[in-house]
């Protein structure tokens, strides 16, 4: 199977420019696209800032990130990374907004190029519905924040998805240094399916004074050995994220559980949606 060399990345969010990077330090070309200059420059600062770490830590030489920071280049427009023989959408977590951005790849993109979706739990084979004979080429490749350290890639088959995409997928994550696990086109496949509704938890734990934040988080690291606690996990990811996630689920399963906590919905309307804005849970701004 041929080694994928250029990988458009649509998105510059926290997962975009994640991808690029690791596809980048994997000896792959990345061309990080956004529809907002600003992303573009976060996604660069990030990617230097990042690389330098790794050098000052000595995980890379100075001369290897220098290689793959070349490798990284950043485009307004997806009609400047039509050259790219595979693309994965990394754009905000909305269904009619990824069924536009799909329909606009099937026109930039060739005809053998995987069209990937980094979506954390919208279905696959709804994605797929908006580019019509091209849907056994859509598959949904999930990443895991960050990128960069996180080794696992949920590889999902929307219902036309085809083996040779599926196998090429599976290879190109091997190809970045990650481990695909497969997981079936139900909402939230198998991550957001059971932490979401864990995040959605605490939220009400928080709410209804069962603890305050740092003590659920704490009782949740020390009680279940987990690395972060489900609040700071939470802003990590991002509250508007981790609520659009919630609506997904409670949409496609019907079951009233999944609506979004009231204290998550009262933090995203309020703009604090964790580390990206510098507040959510916890206030980030002093740092
Ligand atoms: P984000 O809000 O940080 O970034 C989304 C980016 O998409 C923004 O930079 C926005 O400008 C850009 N965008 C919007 N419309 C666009 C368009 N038409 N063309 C190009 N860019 C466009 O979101 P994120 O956290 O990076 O999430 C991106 C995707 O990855 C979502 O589908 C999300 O569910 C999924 N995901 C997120 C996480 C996480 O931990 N944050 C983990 C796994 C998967």
């Amino acid at each position: 199977m041929a080694e994928v060399n250029s990988i458009a990345v649509i998105g510059a969010g926290t997962m975009g420019c994640g991808i690029a990077l690791t596809a980048a330090t994997n000896g792959i070309k990345a061309l990080q696209i956004d529809v907002v200059q600003a992303q573009l420059d976060r996604a660069k600062a990030y990617h230097e800032k990042t690389l330098a770490r790794n050098v000052q830590k000595e995980r890379m030489t100075q001369a290897e990130a220098d290689e793959a920071a070349s490798r990284i280049s950043y485009h307004a427009e997806m009609g400047k990374a039509g050259g790219a023989n595979w693309v994965v959408e990394a754009a905000t977590e909305n269904a009619d907004l990824k069924k536009k951005i799909f329909k606009q790849m099937v026109d930039v993109f060739g005809n053998d190029v995987v069209l990937a979706t980094n979506t954390s739990s919208i279905s696959i084979t709804e994605i797929a519905s908006s580019v019509g004979a091209n849907a056994p080429r859509v598959i949904g490749m999930h990443f895991f924040n960050p990128v960069p350290l996180m080794k696992l890639v949920e590889v999902i088959k929307g219902l036309a998805t085809s083996d040779e995409t599926t196998q090429r997928t599976i290879a190109l994550a091997k190809q970045m240094g990650k481990t695909p696990v497969p997981a079936n086109d139900r909402a939230g496949f198998v991550s957001n399916r059971v932490l979401m509704p864990m995040i959605n938890e605490a939220f009400y734990a928080w709410m209804e004074g069962v603890a305050e934040p740092e003590h659920i988080d704490e009782i949740m690291k020390l009680g279940c050995n987990f690395p972060m606690g489900p609040l700071r996990l939470a802003d990590f990811i991002g509250l508007d994220v981790c609520h659009d996630i919630m609506m997904v689920l409670y949409r496609e399963l019907g079951d009233q559980k999944y609506f979004p906590c009231p204290k998550l919905r009262q933090l995203v309307t309020a703009g604090r949606l964790g580390d990206k804005t510098g507040r959510g849970v916890y206030d980030y701004s002093k740092k």
